[in-house]
């Protein structure tokens, strides 16, 4: 099946009942109002001279106009290019250029962010060009720049232009168009979060995230009555595969809190639209549950979820389950390069193993483990951990090289990570290949020491890397956040350490922060953290 197949389906069984309800923009849609829209838009994108297999470009915010494009492009086999939020300029012009893009749909800004000023920067051309005819030195693929919204800027066509562009013809070739797609035809190229490095931009096709997004809405038992309140950015694959594709698998509601992710109006939503899903990285469930909001919301509505992303201490997902109201969350482990979910914790396992593990692996993949040679380990014992199936992507979009390094012969992805797989099949993530620490010829796992010191009062969130070291190699640094008003010394940190771990697991470096350094999808940034310790330790 291909996406716009899945899409129909969903559209005929579901037409009049609620598809979608974006409350920062103050728009609902019933699932016979996107269609409509979605078809308004992909016609426009025909008469624009985008066909089947041509890349186009969204840098945008959790707006309405993201979703419409997402099916839009999907209905005529056009490859969405999911653009992150954060990306200024430089990036803007990497990934356009990178994979070719015909046509960038833009938000106007996000936060502070002018977006069409970056854009003009960048093709100064614009304000002469006539729309669709852009030739940009620094963007030379570029024909088509749509802002969304109704106004319209010089050069560039506005999102209610595009929909209004088609005539009869391409309306009516649009079903034609259709079922010339295939399901194993690319349609995203999607970015990875960029937690170890630059972004890389994984090819995925209808089948990878379809089936995908099936398996893991069907895991947490999502159905056509439920409202799934998606807070996650929408360029990401949590937001857009097994977010909206999901609940296109399912009929299920979607309800969108805001542009970007904000304690406050999560709660909001979740409580004024009674929404029984929630969807999170763990630093966004512990913003909700430490926000002065919280108490104040009747949150009795949710019932299931998933948490993902990133490890989630053990501590977080006791209150998610008893002061969020989430008996049923799941926790999820995948990546962008696999559709993305591999492993997944079932909504009856019992809570002690929802929150030491990532869960089983799910249907049609296969897994193994395997040492620095290759060899797969005896079970329990640690090593990078391997996928195959129909979840692996394509590859890093013109990037053969770096490909083959992910991706081996025998058709298995390198996630990466390390990992530990018990008896019964339930998948341990220790943390990543990269981030592992040998201090002294000791490997050091961050990740427990980061679940030590989170049972410290006063930690609220705390993240251990390893800086080089001439003496031991390398040196474990933590840096911490309190919670608010606290205040705590190096020493007091490490007294707390002293005899409850063995002494080379103590950090060294001990640094309070009043963030950390996050991407857009929350993730610590270990490599920032470790570059800036670096600068200070001169
Ligand atoms: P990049 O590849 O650019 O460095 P990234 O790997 O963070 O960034 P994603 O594809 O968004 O980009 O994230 C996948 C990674 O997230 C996994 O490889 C894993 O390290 C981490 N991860 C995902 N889910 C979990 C989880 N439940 N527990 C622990 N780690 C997780
Ligand atoms: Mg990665």
């Amino acid at each position: 099946k291909t996406i716009p197949q899945a899409f129909a389906e969903t559209v005929a069984r579901r037409g009049p009942h609620v598809a979608a309800i974006f409350r920062e923009a103050g728009r609902r849609f019933s699932w016979h109002e996107l269609a409509r829209e979605v078809d308004d838009v992909a016609a426009g994108l025909l008469a624009l001279g985008l066909r089947k297999g041509d890349r186009v470009g969204i840098w945008s915010p959790n707006r309405p106009e993201w979703l419409i494009t997402q099916f839009a492009t999907a209905r005529i086999g056009v490859v969405l290019v999911t653009i992150n939020p954060a990306y200024r300029t430089t990036e803007l012009e990497y990934v356009l250029n990178k994979v070719g893009c015909k046509a960038l749909i833009t938000a106007a800004r996000f936060k502070s962010s002018d977006y069409l000023e970056m854009i003009r920067a960048l093709a100064p051309e614009l304000a002469a060009a006539e729309p669709g005819r852009l030739a940009a030195a620094r963007l030379p693929a570029l024909r088509t720049i749509v802002r969304m919204g109704q106004e319209r800027s010089p050069g560039m066509l506005s999102f209610d232009d595009l929909a209004r562009l088609a005539g009869p013809a391409q309306r009516n070739r649009l079903d034609l168009v259709t079922s010339t797609l295939d399901a194993d035809d690319p349609i995203n190229l999607q970015f990875t979060s960029g937690t170890t490095g630059a972004p890389k931009g994984a090819t995925l096709t209808h089948a990878n995230i379809l089936n995908n997004a099936d398996i893991v809405t069907r895991t947490i038992r999502l159905m056509e009555t439920d409202r799934l309140c998606i807070p996650v950015p929408l360029y990401h694959c949590f937001g857009m595969v097994m977010g909206t594709l999901g609940c296109v698998t399912k009929g299920a509601a979607m309800v969108f809190p805001g542009e970007g992710f904000e304690p406050a109006s999560a709660l909001e939503a979740i409580a004024s639209e009674r929404c029984t899903g929630f969807y999170g990285v763990p630093t966004m469930f512990v913003a909700m549950i430490d926000s002065p909001d919280f108490k104040r919301h009747d949150l009795t509505s949710l019932r299931t979820g998933i948490m993902a992303g990133a490890p989630c201490p053990i501590e977080v997902m006791k209150r998610v389950v008893t002061d969020l109201h989430m008996p049923e969350v799941t926790i999820a482990y995948g990546m962008t390069e696999t559709s993305p979910v591999s492993f997944q914790s079932d909504v009856d396992d019992p809570i002690g193993k929802r929150v030491a593990t990532v869960g089983r692996i799910g249907p049609h993949v296969e897994v193994k483990i395997v040492d620095e040679r290759g060899q797969t380990v005896p079970v329990g014992q640690s090593g990078e951990l391997c996928t195959r199936g129909y979840s692996v992507m394509k590859g890093y979009w013109d990037e053969a090289e770096k490909t083959a390094e992910a991706i081996d012969a025998d058709g298995w992805m390198h996630t990466g990570d390390l990992a530990t797989i018990d008896r019964d099949g339930y998948c341990n993530i220790v943390g990543r290949v990269k981030d592992m620490v040998i201090r002294g010829g000791e490997n050091v796992y961050p990740r427990e020491i980061e679940e030590f010191l989170y049972r410290h009062p006063k930690v609220s969130e705390v993240q251990v890397f390893g800086v080089p070291d001439a003496r031991y190699g390398e040196e474990l640094c933590a840096w911490i956040v309190l919670h608010a008003g606290e205040t705590a010394t190096e020493e007091e940190i490490r007294a707390f350490c002293r005899g409850q771990i063995a002494h080379y697991k103590v950090p060294r470096y001990v640094r309070f922060r009043d963030t950390l350094p996050m991407t857009v999808t929350g993730k610590p940034q270990k490599f920032v953290m470790r570059d800036a310790m670096i600068a200070e330790l001169g």
